[in-house]
């Protein structure tokens, strides 16, 4: 589910010659509306085995050493005023969102002045910002169940409050279960959690359709392996070697989809964990500014279309045009 068809890929392709604003290389290189994920601290108590978390806190530290390692009120009012409400606001980023003691007052703040939201979580968090999420799933447009795996590669303790909090989820009248999906990274969800996904589904209470296993593994700009996600059957994509005549684009359409960082800066996609590329601080500049500044800067326009953009060119999702549709589009992440 939530695949970006061919037919919709041709469908934008057609629609440039109707639009034709900018470079189409940087057209095709985004989303039909823009987003932006948050990342509400540095540091995730998850520790998955897949994720470069120790990049990203290692980057950061270094970065921007005496700067809130923790989203505040005052900075997320602060950005907000930079963001238009056609921006899709995802909870997700480098982070678990549930982490942060003021996710119910971010969220609110979304809900009543007109922004989308959606959310992808592992249901791990401080209990007040769980206990609110379970009660207020309608506010979201789409939510990603991140699940434990049996294995243990996802850190995350799966005790009775835990179970609780997941069932209670899918009890609540509010939840809009067509809007929930349940995804697994490894073989095998958690064993209590299998047993009852596997009722819900028998039970029709939830679509098979929405219970996801990842094929596929970002590298996240080469920074995990087969050896270090700890996965055996996961497959990586191949990174697409620089031809010289062609020009190359951005297959998995994340120029209009950044990562906010707790102060309030934004890196440049999710697979950035080193935050090789900021975009600039959305305290003080408009968000679709910073989404134009690649295509806007002559050099830097000239590198992307080129082939030799940093840090895209660590990316498996940096491609040369010809290399069209590759499948990479789900927009529940
Ligand atoms: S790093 Fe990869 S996903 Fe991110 S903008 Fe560059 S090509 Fe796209």
């Amino acid at each position: 589910m939530f695949k970006y068809s061919k037919f919709i890929y041709y469908l934008k392709k057609f629609r440039y010659f109707f639009i034709q604003k900018e470079p189409y290389e940087f057209y095709m290189s985004k989303r039909e509306r823009p987003s932006l994920e948050i990342s509400v601290k540095v540091g995730c108590g998850l520790m998955c085995t897949y994720c470069p978390q120790g990049d990203y806190i290692k980057s950061y530290k270094s970065n921007y050493p005496d700067e809130f390692k923790v989203l505040t009120k005052e900075v997320f009012l602060d950005c907000m005023k930079n963001i238009s409400t056609n921006v899709l606001i995802k909870w997700t980023g480098f982070t678990e969102p549930l982490y942060s003691k003021d996710f119910e007052f971010f969220c609110e703040y979304l809900y009543n002045n007109g922004y989308e939201q959606s959310i992808s979580t592992t249901l791990k968090g401080t209990k007040n910002s769980v206990d609110w999420f379970v009660n207020h799933a309608y506010m979201f447009n789409l939510i990603t169940l991140h699940l434990p795996d049996e294995e243990g590669l996802m850190k995350c303790k799966v005790d009775e409050e835990y179970i609780s909090n997941f069932e209670s989820l899918i009890s609540n009248p509010g939840t809009p279960l067509d809007r929930v999906s349940f995804f697994l990274i490894g073989e095998s969800f958690e064993n209590n959690l299998e047993r009852i996904i596997s009722k819900y589904v028998e039970d029709r209470v939830v679509d098979k359709k929405m219970v996801i296993k990842a094929e596929v593994l970002n590298t996240r700009n080469s920074t995990v392996t087969l050896d270090s996600s700890g996965l055996d059957n996961i497959k990586f994509r191949s990174k697409v070697k620089k031809v010289k005549s062609e020009n190359f684009y951005c297959a998995y359409r994340r120029l209009n989809q950044g990562v906010l960082l707790p102060n309030g800066e934004v890196s440049l996609c999710c697979q950035d964990y080193k935050l090789e590329y900021i975009l600039g601080d959305l305290k003080t500049q408009n968000l679709d500014n910073l989404y134009k500044k690649i295509q806007d800067s002559d050099s830097e326009r000239k590198h992307f279309t080129s082939g030799s953009f940093f840090p895209c060119s660590s990316c498996e999702h940096y491609r040369p045009l010809s290399n069209e549709y590759t499948g990479n589009f789900i927009s529940a992440s």
